[in-house]
């Protein structure tokens, strides 16, 4: 085992970033660059794991398993990470079968880590406590994550990515994009000083007034989904590649998409707000060959995104 490098990283770039929308209005404001912490375990999934293989260093499991979909970022960066601290790790993926084709589980499987189909049904169980310790059970010795890598120990990463907010001048205003909530959670906890802009990738009514009911300095945007998690429009993959073309910064359509759309064209956003405000790129740009994978993107629109990341075609 060998978690040291989970200490050893450099705190993530601000940048500032310009950018003219097609209505003519010229935006600027600051980004973190939270996606070139690690090209692997990536963004906020470094965040959230960092104190999760922490736990782990009590000897008192021998692997690590975690719950996601086919081409969950969270279980890729899980996999990357399990194998480059010699940890076993388990995905529970949601999927009646394991299919290798799939660039996630391809580089997942790569990586060591040991892939177990769960069907639809036993997947919505996965928060229930009889469920888990079934599991458990089958699997002793497992250290258990959640799905998405969302608890308390995540929020303990998050918590250093507040810190580094927090030397930032002249913010007020956090963007981010919000799946589990565990992100936001957490920043929302420890800069209760600033205001919270979430937009939501999930179609999940009940965790998100939950998370509002929570926090006074959280505001969950729902405007930006484009029909529920996952799903693309071709107006918001043209968005990214023209993010892109005029910013230099890789973007993908499920989570960062979504989230620079509602900032660049939400009118939530006004120009005295963006000046103040400070977007977290949560990275997750390996769901990118996902993407072309199911062929919901087009290889040829995105050469410019998939080159500058050495993605190739296959
Ligand atoms: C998982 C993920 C999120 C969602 O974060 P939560 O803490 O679950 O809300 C956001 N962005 C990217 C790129 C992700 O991979």
């Amino acid at each position: 085992m060998n978690i040291a490098f989970f200490d050893d990283s450099l705190k993530s770039p601000v940048e500032s970033v310009q950018f003219q929308t097609n209505d003519n209005r010229s935006l600027s404001f600051q980004i973190k660059r939270d996606d070139l912490i690690d090209f692997s375990i990536s963004g906020n999934k470094w965040r959230k794991l960092k104190f999760n293989f922490k736990e782990f260093e009590s000897g008192k499991y021998k692997a690590i398993a975690s719950f996601g979909g086919a081409f969950s970022n969270h279980i890729a960066a899980l996999a990357f990470a399990g194998q480059r601290a010699e940890i076993k790790t388990v995905g529970f993926i949601r999927t009646h079968q394991i299919d290798l084709n799939n660039p996630t589980l391809k580089m997942a499987e790569q990586c060591g880590m040991t892939l177990v189909p769960v069907s639809r049904d036993q997947y919505r169980l996965r928060h229930r406590p009889e469920f888990l310790s079934a599991l458990s059970q089958q699997y002793p010795d497992c250290y258990f994550v959640p799905e998405g890598g969302s608890n308390a120990l995540a929020e303990m990463g998050v918590a250093e990515l507040a810190q580094e907010i927090q030397t930032v001048s002249n913010i007020s205003h956090i963007a981010l994009p919000f799946g589990s909530g565990g992100t936001t959670r957490g920043l929302a906890r420890a800069l209760p000083n600033h205001q919270i802009f979430a937009t939501a990738v999930v179609n999940d009514e009940e965790l998100i007034e939950q998370v509002k009911s929570e926090f006074d300095n959280v505001t969950i945007n729902q405007k930006h989904l484009c029909g529920g998690y996952g799903r693309v429009t071709p107006e918001l993959s043209q968005f990214c590649i023209e993010f892109f073309h005029q910013t230099g910064i890789p973007i993908e359509p499920i989570y960062s998409g979504k989230l620079l759309h509602s900032v660049c064209y939400g009118n939530e956003y006004d120009t005295q707000h963006l000046d103040k405000t400070l977007v977290i790129h949560t990275g997750g740009l390996q769901g990118l060959k996902g993407l072309l994978y199911r062929n919901i993107i087009e290889y040829s629109d995105w050469q410019p995104v998939l080159q500058h990341l050495g993605f190739t075609e296959a």
